[in-house]
């Protein structure tokens, strides 16, 4: 297969995009792409510096790359949580590895910030989940929150108008698939591509990468030479995200694109209001010219309309049988 824009031999072919691309071409479109979703979700500009958070895997170290090859102001940063292989093997020490040899081999002047949970905290994070859980289940749930308050605490105090995590088309879609599974709406609507600072003091979240298969980020890193860790966090076998992924991996190999249509149409849903009473409340009202109902169209509401209609046609052909309201304005 050929690449669409030179006579080069392709090395990925995007169904969704129909569009299959040689390794200048797809890196100059990836880069180009971050950048278009980087001014549509309002995440930063030129002038801001940002904080990305650096797993040593391929979605974070990708980002990272094309960041700092689009001239933003990017510094990494690393949490060793401590986690081992079952082997006894570090897991945390081989990701922070990759980290370190992506910055010495890719972009020898970018700043990699470190923090080592047991040193800074007192233990490391297995252990603090497991007594946290009193030695029950699995330590997600302790990690996600230890990652979370590091993340900010880093952050804010680094002062970075924004912070960055290498979240992939393919992780949106299987949170947002365990969120409708369970209905847990409040957390629908939180998962956004741009999550603003809050006063309380909570830093601007943002995915610049969240329009992207895995695949497609995993192909970035390839052809640009970033070595990454290739093995998932230990804990993570059996985890329901793995399960999601590969149910809506199934779904977009019988149906090209299913992934990306999902996510962008609860994107457009939640921009349009259409999914959460909260969201409503954010929808300007006014008068109707007719009847006076509120309504968010403007001149006639829908209910005028749709009996201007009615009206219409029924002056067209008279042999409508169908019943007048007794009031336009009732
Ligand atoms: Fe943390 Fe590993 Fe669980 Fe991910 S899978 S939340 S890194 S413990
Ligand atoms: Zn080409
Ligand atoms: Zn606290």
């Amino acid at each position: 297969m050929r690449c669409r824009k030179c006579t080069e031999q392709a090395i990925i072919n995007m169904r969704q995009h129909k569009l299959a691309l040689c390794k200048r071409h797809y890196v100059e479109w990836i880069q180009e792409q971050t950048q278009r979703f980087i001014e549509k979700y309002e995440m930063f500009t030129p002038q801001d510096r940002v904080l990305v958070a650096v797993s040593g895997g391929k979605d974070s170290l990708a980002l990272w790359d094309v960041l700092l090859s689009l001239g933003y102001q990017a510094d990494g940063m690393y949490i060793h949580l401590g986690i081992n292989y079952t082997d006894g093997e570090s897991y945390s020490d081989e990701s922070l590895q990759k980290a370190q040899t992506f910055v010495e081999t890719h972009w020898p002047d970018a700043r990699l910030h470190v923090v080592d949970v047991a040193a800074r905290y007192g233990a490391p994070l297995p252990q603090a989940a497991r007594i946290s859980n009193r030695g029950r289940g699995k330590p997600c749930s302790v990690c996600g929150l230890v990652k979370r308050h590091v993340m900010n605490r880093v952050a804010r105090e680094g002062e970075y108008a924004a912070l960055a995590t290498g979240h992939n088309l393919d992780d949106e879609v299987a949170v947002l698939m365990s969120n409708l599974l369970h209905w847990q709406t409040g957390y629908q609507a939180r998962q956004a591509p741009t999550l603003p600072s809050s006063q309380l003091g909570l830093a601007k979240k943002v995915k610049p990468f969240c329009r992207f298969y895995e695949r497609e980020t995993a192909a970035y890193a390839l052809v640009q030479g970033i070595d990454y860790v290739y093995e998932e966090c230990p804990h993570s076998v059996g985890s329901k995200t793995i399960h999601y992924k590969e149910w809506l991996n199934q779904l977009e190999r019988e149906s090209p694109g299913a992934k990306l249509q999902f996510y962008l149409c609860f994107l457009q849903a939640k921009k349009e209001g259409n999914l959460f009473p909260q969201f409503q409340d954010q929808v300007t009202l006014q008068a109707c010219g007719r009847c006076g109902q509120p309504t968010s169209a403007p001149g006639l509401c829908a209910f005028c309309r749709l009996w201007d209609r009615v009206t219409h046609t029924q002056v067209l052909e008279p042999a409508t049988t169908g019943q007048m309201p007794e009031s336009k304005n009732t």
